[in-house]
């Protein structure tokens, strides 16, 4: 008999219930994976670079269990039609996936092919928890983070991960998977900061346990060194599962006493992730329509030139132009940055919070479709369980707080590098004989402040206070 399995967010071997099932039920597998016409959020810029050789080490490691990926275009229910004929396949599986749309696809394809009698089954897989497995007293999602971690942290039903499957042709050579995909000149830089794929989700995971946990919980919020696990592509596209990160931390945990405080921040991180997804879940389009109705209203400026040079890191704030070509070269951005950059363009300049998700989402390898639109409407103030409209991010005084040497700005802003911690974060302030000594030119070299920070706070609190 023969199954075929549907990769989507799951791009692994380990840990996935869908393959194994195939695995165990059918003496042929063939896995696919779709390049979606309707449904999904189209996948763009830095991500689609990040997928395009995630499939390409999906398939090489396919190919050692004697799975053959292969990687089309199209509507799904067409394609998956045509292929179920072609190889003669009784089976369907896939894990699954939540957004609003994905789900209609999921559940029209489940109905079509079981009409035709296939076995059609879908597995957890991606979160932690189902959405519908955490609950409120009343039956309710949560809509407030903090009681959503305490219920999910006393759980004892998140399922241990799944085992490797065994290799059958173990010296078998893959085939280039993704073929159609040009790569982009850019990408070059890109792949200096990353090993993509499942091994490269496991090493990352490997060396922050070993190396860099026990600093998490002061080191997270400090952009200068990495801190933080870096695992975020990876569980973006299912390279790791985030139950395999949740027991290999709890076990760390279990070996290392000194860990466990830390260990309890890192695993809230994670849960954000899952409640994030319960947004995704049960909301209504989160990358276009705002969480709490009333800022659907919202006045916000056009601000074109503002964005412009937001986009390209020039707005005169070293922390977040260091932040937005951060970005830029590398495909990702500290988490305190991601909040600094967002509160300056949603909050400062008041551009609509859904041009900048728009931007991160071209622009990040790990761009989610239930992290950035939520994370975007908690700093702009218009999500569940959002920073207050009136908390506005100081990115100077933030700078002075979490990077006091500056040596996050002396990394992506090198045209300041030369100033003293004293200055590094407000240039527009340093005397003449202290700009001309570490050769910045304020106007030239260096921007001024493309806002003042002070009035445009007021203004954004007051517009936002009228809701
Ligand atoms: P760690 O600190 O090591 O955390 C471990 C994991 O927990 C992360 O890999 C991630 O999966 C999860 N996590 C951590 N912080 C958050 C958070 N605030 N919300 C949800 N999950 C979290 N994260 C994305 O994965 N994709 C996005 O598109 C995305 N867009 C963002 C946009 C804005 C404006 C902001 C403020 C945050 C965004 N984040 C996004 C959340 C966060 O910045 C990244 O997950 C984090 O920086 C990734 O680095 P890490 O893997 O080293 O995180």
């Amino acid at each position: 008999s023969t199954a075929l399995v549907w990769f989507r967010t799951d791009l692994r071997i380990r840990d996935n219930q869908a393959l194994q099932e195939a695995l165990s039920k059918a003496d042929r597998v063939v896995a696919i994976y779709i390049h979606e016409s309707e449904g999904p959020r189209e996948i763009t810029g830095a991500a689609r670079w990040w997928l395009h050789h995630s499939l390409n080490a999906l398939a090489a490691d396919l190919i050692r269990l004697g799975v053959e990926l292969r990687v089309e275009s199209g509507n799904a229910e067409e394609v998956l039609g045509r292929v179920l004929e072609e190889t003669g396949a009784e089976a369907l599986f896939w894990n699954r996936r939540y957004g609003p749309n994905e789900r209609e696809v999921d559940a029209s394809v489940k109905e079509t092919f079981r009409k035709r009698g296939l076995t059609v089954e879908s597995f957890a897989g991606h979160l932690l928890l189902e959405p519908w497995q955490v609950e409120t007293k009343q039956g309710e999602p949560y809509s407030v983070f903090t009681p959503f971690w305490k219920a999910v942290r006393q759980r004892h039903d998140i399922s241990e991960p799944f085992g490797t499957p065994r290799a059958r042709s173990p010296d078998a050579k893959p085939k280039k998977v993704d073929t159609d995909y040009k790569e982009p000149q850019w990408a070059q830089k890109l792949s200096e900061y990353w090993t993509i794929g499942e091994d490269g989700a496991r090493s990352a995971l490997k060396s922050f346990l070993d190396e860099r946990i026990d600093d998490y919980s002061d080191g997270r919020d400090r952009p200068a060194k990495t801190h933080t696990s870096k695992l975020s592509p990876h569980l973006r596209f299912g390279e790791i599962t985030p139950r395999q990160v949740w027991y290999a931390a709890k076990s760390h945990a279990a070996h290392h006493s000194a860990s466990s405080d830390a260990i309890d921040t890192f695993l809230s991180e994670l849960a954000w992730r899952d409640f994030n997804y319960t947004q995704l879940y049960y909301r209504r389009d989160i990358a276009n329509h705002p969480m709490k109705d009333k800022y659907e209203s919202m006045r916000w400026r056009d601000a074109d030139a503002g964005f412009e040079k937001w986009t390209r890191g020039e707005t005169g704030l070293p922390m977040v132009d260091a932040g937005m070509r951060e970005l830029w070269q590398t495909g990702s951005m500290h988490n305190r940055i991601r909040m600094l950059t967002a509160s300056l363009l949603t909050k400062n300049l008041l551009v609509d919070w859904k041009r900048g998700e728009r931007w991160f989402w071209d622009c990040l390898v790990d761009a989610d479709p239930a992290n950035n639109p939520s994370n975007w409407q908690w700093v702009a103030g218009c999500g569940l369980d959002a920073s207050p409209y009136f908390r506005v991010f100081n990115p100077v005084t933030q700078g002075e707080k979490f990077d006091p040497s500056g040596g996050y700005i002396r990394r992506w802003v090198p045209e300041l590098a030369e100033l003293p911690d004293k200055y590094i974060h407000r240039p527009h302030e340093a005397p003449e004989s202290v700009l001309k000594k570490a050769g910045v030119e304020l106007d030239k070299t260096y921007p001024r402040p493309i806002v003042d920070l002070k009035t445009s706070r007021q203004r954004a609190i007051d517009r936002m206070g009228d809701l």
